[in-house]
């Protein structure tokens, strides 16, 4: 399966903000961005001014990037929103936010976005009962993901909660720590998605 091989937090430096893609590491002085914010490489430090292309291309990127996305899956995530009823820009969020990686990431079942679509790949989650092990399943209204009964005891997610714990659940998903289960309340609006992503841009670079 296709995925990042790029060093991660050259990814954040590169769209110059944190996009929390280390968990833990991420809340730290040892993040990269706090110790160095400029672009990597050779002439990071000496950028020219964006064009209006180049800046709807770094929106792009930096809204992949924040959700791990390879361009292609993106692009089909543009169709499916354009196909949809409303704002076309919301829709896109509202797709990137519906798949089971995030949701786990959400629901404080993993530190970042990228532990979680390892952890969903290893099969640690259900989703209605059934193992689910695609993070880009995307989730609906009244669909119940759980951690399976036999990770429940592992010292891998007792570290994630001890971290994860008291982690504000965004208001359409519900969580329940004692059984280690959340449930999708309704699919988010544009408000309940607190990623500093200016959706229109995207539209505009895919409407050329
Ligand atoms: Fe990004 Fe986290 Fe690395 Fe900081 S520590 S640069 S937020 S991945």
């Amino acid at each position: 399966m296709a995925r990042y091989t790029e060093a991660t937090c050259r990814l954040c430096r590169r769209e110059g903000q944190k996009l929390f893609l280390k968990g833990e590491r991420c809340y730290t002085n040892k993040c990269a961005v706090a110790r160095r914010s400029y672009a990597p490489g050779q002439h990071g430090q000496n950028r020219k001014k964006l064009s209006e292309y180049g800046i709807q291309l770094r929106e792009k990127q930096k809204a992949r990037r924040f959700y791990g996305v390879l361009e292609s899956q993106f692009r089909k995530y543009f169709e499916m929103a354009s196909k949809r009823k409303g704002i076309t820009g919301e829709n896109l969020l509202q797709i990137l936010e519906s798949r089971l990686d995030n949701v786990v990431y959400r629901l404080g079942l993993a530190t970042s976005r990228p532990e979680a679509r390892q952890l969903v790949r290893h099969g640690h989650f259900t989703v209605n009962g059934k193992k689910v092990n695609i993070p880009s399943y995307l989730v609906k209204p009244g669909d119940v993901i759980s951690l399976r009964e036999k990770s429940r005891t592992s010292p891998k997610f007792k570290a994630i909660s001890e971290i994860t714990g008291g982690k504000l659940v965004p208001k359409w998903l519900e969580y329940d720590p004692e059984n280690f289960t959340g449930k999708v309340l309704t699919l988010p609006a544009r408000e309940d998605i607190d990623l500093p992503i200016s959706e229109h841009l995207i539209v505009e670079l895919y409407s050329k």
